[in-house]
């Protein structure tokens, strides 16, 4: 099974000085099977580089434009996260879908814009209450992986996450069951989709994943990993998601 990976996502959380708390996850790992990285807002990009250098934590954005360049007031091009010092970029969050209008189409895109860079993208997919409610979780995420991912990730490092939005800094989970279900599904729409190397993504889990839920949620079927929020800001919180793998 593929080597699990687990991200922090600051969102709009962080000024240089809580790159402390990025030195300490990094000094406290110790000898985890996962990867681990942080994806702190673009503007600490290249500062959590430098001070996570040499370190077994990455780097990664949070978004990026498509294009390469061009007058696009305000945004970051995945070639300029990779510049900064990013290995990787989160796309497709929910937040982004849901505050910025971003399709299938806009997010798979990103995704081929991120490869280009060189950077690994983790590509974002989820259900709202209400579809889960009219039980279309499982039509709404596989239709969301499939439209979302280009072609060119044969070959390529990425990972899914699956972030149900009902889920994202509420304090409610789905049932380990139902993370299940959603994963299994996922990782079939892979297999469809790419073949063999659909087997070598992980599946990574992300709404209110916390020390306490860790264990449970990274030993469930198919769960190869955590995108966590919240709990990523503090590194007490966060090392002790890691350590529960
Ligand atoms: P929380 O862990 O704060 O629920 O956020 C999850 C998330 O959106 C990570 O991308």
């Amino acid at each position: 099974s593929p080597t699990p990976l687990i991200a922090g996502n600051w969102k709009m959380n962080g000024l240089a000085s809580g790159l402390s708390e990025a030195q300490a996850v990094a000094a406290g790992i110790g000898a985890s099977k996962a990867r681990v990285a942080i994806c702190p807002p673009a503007t600490l990009v290249e500062r959590a580089a430098a001070a996570l250098k040499n370190t077994k934590v990455a780097v990664g954005g949070q978004d990026c434009r498509a294009e390469v360049s061009g007058a696009f007031t305000g945004d970051v091009a995945a070639e300029m996260l990779a510049d900064a010092g990013a290995s990787l970029v989160i796309l497709g969050h929910s937040e982004r879908r849901a505050g910025y209008g971003e399709t299938d189409a806009v997010v798979a895109a990103k995704v081929g814009a991120a490869l280009r860079a060189g950077l690994e993208p983790i590509i974002c997919v989820g259900e709202t209450l209400d579809e889960r409610k009219a039980e279309r979780a499982i039509e709404v995420v596989t239709a969301q992986v499939k439209g979302s991912l280009p072609a060119e990730l044969a070959g390529k490092a990425f990972s899914v996450a699956y972030e149900p939005v009902w889920a994202i800094g509420t304090g409610l989970t789905p049932t380990t069951p139902e993370i299940e279900e959603i994963h299994i599904a996922i990782r079939a729409t892979l297999v469809e989709r790419f073949g063999e190397h659909g087997k070598t993504a992980p599946i990574l889990y992300g709404g209110s994943v916390k020390p306490s839920n860790a264990a449970e949620i990274l030993h469930a079927a198919e769960v190869g990993g955590a995108l966590v929020g919240g709990a990523s800001l503090k590194a007490e919180d966060f090392l002790g998601i890691i350590n529960a793998l």
